[in-house]
């Protein structure tokens, strides 16, 4: 729908860009490196690799990234891959482009990120069964970290490969270290809506160099270094443009600015809606640093006396983006019929969670705007 004049739509994320970014992009056109390969290139990785202490590889997206990292733990076909239920589609499609099949395990409600504890049974049964998974992908939704600790260990004591979709936490923490780097290997994305942006972009790290070296090889067909095009093995092309690099370079420069600004939106939302019971901003578990890449709040519609679609609606007249928090992979067509382990809190979090407007350049006024929508929405409920 149209705005108003003068009144702008406010959208769920939106690119915001540091002021340097232009010039590394101008740099790679005056010295025509337009490619694949050049000085953005290694630049962006030399600096990424610094703030994570791992090698790394820049790919054209984090899904190519889960792709390759999947590779690198030996999934292939037949295989199976756990990961959890409540996460975005591109956490799981790079298991089927393998010719693995995934296995959904619930989330837990203290963290809205893959339960430990049953993850642990999950294990434990197949174990027994002689069915282990090859591999885990572990997510870290909406900028906070999954409980890393417990995971890690139930997966090493079962010989179990560990991924961490880290695409929706760059600059969490857990117990002090980021998120992406607690396990082998580790994805990040620099999609247009993630907390920062390469327009589209990806990147895979790993504490081991010969792998994240196999992975820029297979990101670039799998050449052989030959001067003709020798090739033994199959590979993608994966690589991030030189173009884009400049981007991420000038991007990841302002990326603690970036994690501050998510966080003081989030906060300034929670403390709006504290005069309301039944509106609760997603849990910050102690354990960690959650970025807040979105703000996201659970509504208990019997409380609040208003329901999370009726919240949409409201905020979608007046011109401003929301969402459901995802939708659970079993609950996709896409995946039915799949194995999944738990009970029900990840299809709870979609039908009660909303995603507000949660850009590092949203402005206190336009934020304003949400709050007033949203206390209306509320307050006219409550008084009829
Ligand atoms: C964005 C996202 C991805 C995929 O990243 P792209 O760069 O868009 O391919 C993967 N997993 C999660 C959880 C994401 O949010």
């Amino acid at each position: 729908m149209a705005s108003p004049p003068g009144r702008k739509r406010i959208y769920l994320s939106v690119p915001h860009m540091g002021g340097n970014e232009e010039r590394y992009v101008q740099e790679a056109f005056r010295t025509n490196w337009l490619s694949t390969v050049g000085p953005n290139l290694e630049q962006f990785e030399r600096d990424f690799s610094a703030r994570m202490d791992t090698p790394c590889v820049a790919l054209a997206s984090g899904t190519a990234a889960m792709h390759l990292g999947l590779r690198l733990l030996g999934v292939g076909p037949g295989d199976t891959v756990l990961c959890p239920s409540l996460t975005f589609v591109a956490s799981v499609n790079p298991i089927g482009y393998l010719g693995a099949r995934p296995i959904f395990i619930d989330s837990d409600r203290t963290s809205w990120n893959l339960d430990p504890a049953l993850l642990a049974e999950t294990l434990t049964q197949r174990a027994r069964a002689g069915t282990l998974p090859k591999a885990l992908v572990v997510v870290h939704l909406y900028g906070q970290s999954a409980d890393m600790d417990p995971i890690l260990e139930v997966c090493a004591e079962h010989g179990v490969g560990v991924l961490e979709d880290a695409a929706e936490a760059l600059g969490t923490l857990y117990k002090g270290r980021p998120a992406g780097t607690l396990a082998p290997l580790g994805v990040f994305s620099f999609n247009g809506n993630k907390i920062i942006t390469t327009t589209s972009g990806g990147m895979l790290i790993g504490h081991d160099p010969a792998m994240i070296e196999r992975a820029r090889y297979w990101s670039q067909q799998a050449r052989e270094p030959a001067v003709e095009y020798h090739h033994v093995d199959v590979g993608y092309n994966y690589r991030m443009s030189n173009v884009l690099a400049g981007i991420g370079r000038g991007q990841l420069e302002v990326l603690d600015e970036r994690v501050q600004q998510r966080r003081s939106v989030a906060f300034r939302y929670r403390d709006a809606f504290a005069r309301y019971e039944g509106i609760s901003l997603m849990p910050q578990a102690a354990y960690g640093l959650n970025t807040n890449w979105l703000s996201c709040f659970l509504i208990d519609e019997g409380v609040l006396g208003i329901s999370r679609d009726a919240l949409i609606a409201a905020l979608s007249a007046e011109d401003i983006e929301s969402r459901p928090v995802w939708k659970p992979m079993h609950l996709q067509p896409l995946y039915e019929g799949c194995e999944r382990h738990g009970g029900d809190v990840a299809e709870d979090l979609y039908l009660r969670g909303i995603c507000l407007p949660s850009s590092s350049s949203l402005t206190e006024s336009e934020q304003q705007r949400v709050v007033d929508v949203m206390c209306a929405a509320i307050d006219a409920r409550r008084t009829r």
